[in-house]
């Protein structure tokens, strides 16, 4: 069967024997994060000469790799992170998919890839939840997490932008982020690493960003804190962003709540949540400004009760309200230390979007050819 909406043709090949209803039921029940893949995945590679071809949808297997495949040894490679929701009508829809296309494009773009068209993009997922739309799970809070990735598949040790690439996209059905209801965070301020400096990888998704995190992760779960924040890396006083989510302070209280989220500098990711939580605060009244805080003025509207919540934003978990602060210097909490009105407020208007239960102003959300004869 082949695929005729997009720029390039797609050959679809189905699994003939599907994962039985009751057993698909019985692994949804408890999904978990990011352990449990759909029945298929799309598969496209790219060469110099050929471009982007061979286009297909097929059955979700491992790979074989050549030890001599570029990316395992230079890390040529860029991610995206996206979900698709059931809607309250039954249907299927995508979350903001054409943002993530153009991220995907821009991260690319920074890390010597091919960039892959949107429409190819948008054809990859909306190919994928026609063949896999049952596991998308109906649950509250649950959705199925799209992951679009791009690698150097050529196998060279010599260093340059790779002349073989591969893109897939795998699914993967999952649970809630917060499975016993929504719970701050504790943050460590990291002063000894640093994620991203000027003119680095800082705004691309892409893997050896979390790599290079990972130890002052393990230095703030050793200070007791869930979560690492970076800092600008020259004088580690400016706040950029908290593990894999963006920042957003909430200054003032009730309808004169002003959010304040850290501008895009080129050393930030430019989260979607992020942008659409900037878009909503303003629908919902808020003044809302991208700006700069740094950890001394962080620490002061704490304490004079000028700054009255924080929460970290990203695809995963949607929002997450920081509690409390730690660093070596000091250590202080947020408000009361628990989920803020404001924060809780943004969440439940930007859910409700991605469930179809609230309108959809800015036409977010994208609609999958979800058939029950599939
Ligand atoms: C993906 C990501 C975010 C959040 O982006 P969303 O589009 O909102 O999911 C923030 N920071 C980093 C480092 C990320 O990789």
């Amino acid at each position: 069967m082949r695929s005729r909406t997009s720029s390039i043709p797609f050959q679809v090949n189905r699994v003939r024997r599907r994962v039985p209803a009751l057993e698909r039921e019985r692994l949804l029940a408890n999904p978990g994060f990011g352990r449990l893949f759909t029945e298929h995945m799309v598969r496209i590679p790219w060469d110099a000469d050929r471009g982007w071809h061979d286009a297909e949808l097929t059955a979700y297997a491992p790979l074989s790799l050549d030890p001599g495949t570029s990316v395992l040894h230079y890390a040529q490679a860029v991610f995206e992170g996206l979900k698709a929701f059931r809607q309250s009508d039954g249907g299927v829809a995508a979350f903001r998919p054409d943002s993530h296309a153009a991220r995907f494009r821009r991260s690319a773009r920074r890390l010597a890839l091919p960039e892959l068209p949107e429409e190819t993009f948008l054809e990859a997922i909306d190919l994928l939840l026609e063949a896999d739309h049952q596991w998308v799970p109906s649950a509250a809070e649950h959705s199925l997490y799209l992951r679009p990735l791009m690698y150097a598949s050529e196998v060279t040790l010599s260093v340059h932008p790779a002349d073989q690439v591969t893109f897939l996209l795998i699914a993967s059905p999952s649970g809630p982020y917060f499975p016993r209801g929504v719970k701050p965070v504790t943050v460590w301020l990291s002063e000894d690493f640093s994620r991203a400096a000027p003119g680095g990888t800082g705004a691309a998704k892409t893997g050896g960003n979390y790599a290079g995190g990972l130890l002052a992760q393990a230095q703030a779960a050793e200070h007791g804190c869930d979560q690492v924040v970076w800092l600008d890396s020259q004088e580690h006083r400016w706040v950029e962003e908290m593990g894999g989510m963006n920042l957003c302070f909430v200054f003032g209280r009730g309808p004169d709540a002003r959010l304040m989220t850290p501008a895009l500098t080129g050393t930030l990711l430019p989260g979607i949540t992020r942008d659409s939580l900037l878009t909503l605060g303003r629908d919902l009244g808020y003044e809302t400004e991208e700006g700069r805080i740094s950890v001394d003025e962080w620490r002061a509207g704490c304490e004079d009760g000028s700054l009255s919540e924080v929460f970290a934003c990203g695809t995963a978990a949607v929002i997450t309200p920081v509690a409390a602060v730690k660093s070596v210097h000091a250590s202080w909490t947020v408000g009361d230390g628990g989920p803020g009105d404001v924060s809780m407020r943004l969440r439940q208007a930007l859910v409700d979007i991605q469930r179809g239960a609230a309108p959809d102003p800015h036409g977010w959300l994208h609609h999958a050819r979800v058939s029950s004869a599939t």
